[in-house]
């Protein structure tokens, strides 16, 4: 009973693997070996479908048209939107905004609340282990505005040290903007700690779901962030569309980001009025079919089941820690206790790119260099790291790869 128990709970990872065409084709002569997970997500084929069949069958521009076509593609572009408010729990629909990604989820928020609410002499809170794109748009805003940015020092495994983040909070502490899960080492943060305690001084705290909305169940309601950004691409999606969720009081009161079509409600040469949420953050045309396919990937997560795709992913993870953990001269970089599934490592003297460039030659992909996190890469004095990460299709054969691949290419630049 247990067992067959056990049995259904588990990944079906061969069944799964099917549903990803890329990962029939071969690289360099052998079967591809897809450990850039973190970077980009390879697509299942009900991704692909939903966008050749928008092209195919409905392609039209959205919310203005009367026909047909443009009331198909205007239903299946804004079921995407109910889709993405059941998977965040957000409180309403109208809190989910289209973006490009996080990125530009990011910087929407510091260009609009940022520029309307920080001052001189106010202070905002990245960590060390922050992307770049979580750190350039708030240094841009300190340097135009004369505040502050203060950065949480990490230890050395990767976690954010809690009691300097406690002391670095004060009166004049406006936002703390903080990712969720670390691309460059895995680390989890603490956010719900993090989010009550920003709150305590009345500052604001925006999280960067790039890395953790595929993994970890996302409930922006529970959590009570304020702003909340992830990107479509890193979750099986399609590039081009991401998503920044806010709360609704905030968003209501922030003014519009870009100016011009479909975020207006009236425009005369006098004065213009803008357009109810979320639509006054969405001017012109939106990326309408990546939109429509975003819904298919977080359909066909859900099918799979988040809890199950997690363990998957946890387990990979500790037998790729075990096994390159065997390798001579390879430290692992980024030993927080609580991880996603990602793996920086260096090898002794060996440069990361020389690493990753012999295990293309043999299908192997891994990420190599600072990801862009050169802060994080500063802390440990190190240029860059090789990075596996892993999704829902990798398999234990693969780290084996993975391993056998690192073993020869050391072997060769010794
Ligand atoms: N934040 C984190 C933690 C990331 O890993 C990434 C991308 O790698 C980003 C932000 C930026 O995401 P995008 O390039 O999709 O805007």
């Amino acid at each position: 009973m247990i067992e067959s128990a056990t049995i259904q709970n588990k990944l079906d990872v061969y069944s799964v693997r099917q549903q990803f065409p890329i990962l029939n084709r071969e690289v360099k002569g052998k079967p591809l070996v897809y450990l850039d997970n973190a970077a980009t997500s390879q697509k299942p084929q009900v991704v692909i479908d939903a966008l050749v069949n928008y092209y195919t069958d409905y392609n039209a521009n959205v919310h203005r048209g009367i026909h047909t076509l443009a009331e198909e593609a205007t239903m299946a572009f804004e079921r995407t939107r109910d889709a993405v408010q059941q998977f965040i729990n957000a409180e309403s629909r109208e809190q989910v905004i289209y973006t490009r990604g996080t990125t530009e989820g990011i910087n929407l928020v510091s260009y609009t609340w940022g520029r309307q609410n920080i001052k001189a002499g106010d202070e905002i809170i990245v960590s060390t282990i922050e992307h770049h794109s979580n750190i350039v748009p708030w240094q841009i805003l300190c340097e135009e505005k004369g505040a502050k940015l203060r950065v949480i020092p990490i230890n050395d495994k990767g976690e954010l040290l809690m009691e300097e983040f406690e002391k670095l909070l004060n009166p004049k502490t406006k936002l703390v903007s903080i990712v969720h899960a670390s691309n460059a080492l895995g680390t989890i943060n603490p956010v719900k700690k993090i989010i009550d305690a920003a709150h305590k001084v009345g500052a604001l705290v925006l999280i960067d779901g790039a890395q953790s909305t595929v993994h970890l169940d996302i409930d922006v309601q529970e959590m009570d962030c304020d702003f909340f950004v992830f990107s479509s691409h890193k979750l099986y999606g399609p590039t081009g569309i991401g998503i920044l969720y806010g709360k609704k009081d905030l968003l209501d009161a922030m003014p519009p980001f870009q100016g011009g079509g479909e975020m207006i409600k009236e425009v005369t040469f006098e004065k213009t009025t803008y357009n109810d949420l979320p639509y006054k953050f969405e001017a012109g045309t939106p990326n309408i079919a990546d939109t429509i396919a975003l819904k298919a990937a977080l359909d066909f997560v859900n099918e799979i089941g988040k809890e199950k795709i997690r363990r998957h992913e946890e387990e990979l993870l500790a037998y790729a820690t075990v096994q390159l953990g065997q390798i001579p001269g390879l430290r692992i970089i980024g030993r927080a206790k609580e991880k996603v599934s990602v793996i920086s490592f260096v090898v002794d003297s060996l440069h990361p790119q020389d690493i990753g460039i012999l295990l293309d030659n043999r299908g192997i992909a891994v990420r190599t260099g600072h990801h862009c996190a050169e802060p994080c890469m500063r802390f440990f004095e190190i240029p860059g790291t090789v990075r596996a990460s892993f999704a829902m299709y990798n398999t234990k054969e693969e780290i084996d790869e993975l391993v056998n691949g690192l073993q020869k290419a050391i072997k060769m630049l010794s």
